[in-house]
């Protein structure tokens, strides 16, 4: 009997074993997945929760639900993994062998990382809402806010959803001119990036969305430490963001079994082939989701089709086949804008995002890089089609490789659109 062995039942590590177990006969292949509780987080939806648009029971369910019978789920704290002995522990001294291993284990906001973070002011004027508790916390802060200085601050990239923070900016926006004070509050971006965006296109069109919104922008802007008397920000070049309201997106890193394991780079991310996810270390290990060091967004979105080409190159590989799938880097991401309107970007490692139509050229319904309520539906329809398709493993029509159709590159004079 063969063992695949997958570390973290969250968006990646649940579709694997979904799909997986459909493929591989019970009779030869053992599947166990692990995580260190049983439940599974809509983390999309914390965007939500402080803004009161969702409830908390609708951002998690039993993680038991998603796992398909025939698959072991075993709750319990990785402690680390032996590559060379193709060995797992966990901290309560159970171990795990394997034969092929998925480290699926995301990564987390770290605010312990940044001097003064976690001060007296952390969950008084200090809040982050990539977190349930954060996310919670932040809505009642918000319910006394009036008036002041809130500042919306990312410490350092990469980060999950990049464009949470800016979704967050938005909707703070249109939520302060909806309760009429507005005029009242100083909103203020700050980003270690030289622009709204990392990628220049983006960049410019989120830019210009700030502005008309008088969102002041501090780019550029490392934080150092954070005063809690004084309630600043203190960058390393030694400039000084006041706040009445923080809201900071932590250094995200990834586990810490995986430093611990000698698995990782400085941020706990696994080193891995951009195209099939495998480990450089060991060949029998893939690191899937946001796990891993892969140069595009860490998002769903990248962790979904990132697992379709994975799953067909793993069983290419277990028949002692060359693995033919390349994953291109393929992100699709909406964006919240306020107003019952959004974005949406559709990306890859080659490819920035581009305005046009998705998924068809003209018609969309979805428009790239444009504010549109079909976006803003799409959003929340998201959250249905995450617990009902895309966690169950279920077919989406959807290609995991991103395509060219309906975009259109302002810097070329032809339009791609056929
Ligand atoms: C506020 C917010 C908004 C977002 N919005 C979007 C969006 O609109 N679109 C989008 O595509 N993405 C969005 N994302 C990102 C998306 O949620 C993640 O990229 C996605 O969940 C990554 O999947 P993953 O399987 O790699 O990691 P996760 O889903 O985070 O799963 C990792 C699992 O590993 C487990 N684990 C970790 N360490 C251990 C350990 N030592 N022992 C046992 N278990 C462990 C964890 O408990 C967790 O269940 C958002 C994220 C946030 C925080």
């Amino acid at each position: 009997m063969k063992r695949l062995l997958v570390l973290g039942a969250g968006t990646a590590g649940t579709m694997i074993v979904n799909k997986l177990r459909r493929r591989l006969a019970a009779t030869d292949w053992h599947i166990t997945v692990v995580d260190r509780d049983d439940v599974h987080p809509y983390q999309p939806g914390y965007l939500f929760l402080p803004f009161g648009t969702y409830k908390p029971e609708q951002v998690s369910r039993s993680r038991h639900a998603f796992l398909p019978d025939g698959v072991d789920f075993v709750i319990g704290e990785v402690d680390r993994v032996d590559g060379a002995a193709d060995l797992v522990t966990l901290t309560d001294g159970r171990t795990l062998a394997y034969d092929y291993l998925v480290i699926a284990s995301g990564t987390s906001p770290r605010p312990d990382q940044t001097p003064g973070m976690l001060g007296s002011e952390w969950r008084r004027s200090i809040f982050d809402f990539f977190t349930f508790d954060g996310a919670q916390a932040l809505a009642s802060a918000l319910k006394e806010f009036d008036h002041g200085r809130l500042v919306v601050h990312i410490t350092d990239m990469p980060i999950k959803c990049p464009v949470a923070p800016l979704e967050f900016t938005f909707l703070a926006d249109s939520w302060l001119r909806k309760r009429g004070i507005r005029d009242r509050v100083e909103l203020v971006y700050v980003t270690p990036l030289p622009g709204a965006f990392t990628k220049p296109i983006a960049s410019a069109h989120l830019g210009s969305m700030l502005d008309e919104r008088k969102i002041h922008v501090e780019s550029d802007f490392l934080v150092e430490h954070i005063d809690n008397e004084k309630k600043m920000l203190v960058s390393f070049d030694e400039r000084e963001v006041p706040f009445d309201l923080l809201v900071t997106i932590p250094l995200n890193m990834g586990a810490d079994f995986v430093a611990r394991s000698g698995l990782g780079n400085e941020l706990n991310y696994i080193p891995v082939d951009r195209h099939t996810l495998q480990s450089k270390q060991f060949a029998n290990i893939f690191a899937v989701g946001d796990s891993s060091d892969i140069p595009t967004s860490k998002a769903g979105s990248v962790a979904h089709f990132s697992v379709e080409i994975f799953v067909d190159n793993f069983l290419q590989l277990i028949q002692g086949r060359p693995m033919t799938g390349a994953f291109d880097g393929h992100a699709n991401c909406f964006i919240e804008s306020g107003d019952h309107k959004g974005l949406l970007i559709d990306f890859n490692y080659d490819t920035e995002p581009l305005p046009g139509a998705y998924p068809l050229p003209l018609v969309g319904p979805m428009g790239l890089l444009k504010e549109t309520r079909a976006n803003h539906l799409g959003k929340l329809a998201f959250r249905w089609i995450y617990w009902n398709v895309l966690l169950p493993g279920r077919w989406m029509p959807l290609p995991a490789h991103m395509s060219m159709i309906g975009k259109k590159n302002p810097n070329r004079t032809e339009n791609l659109i056929t």
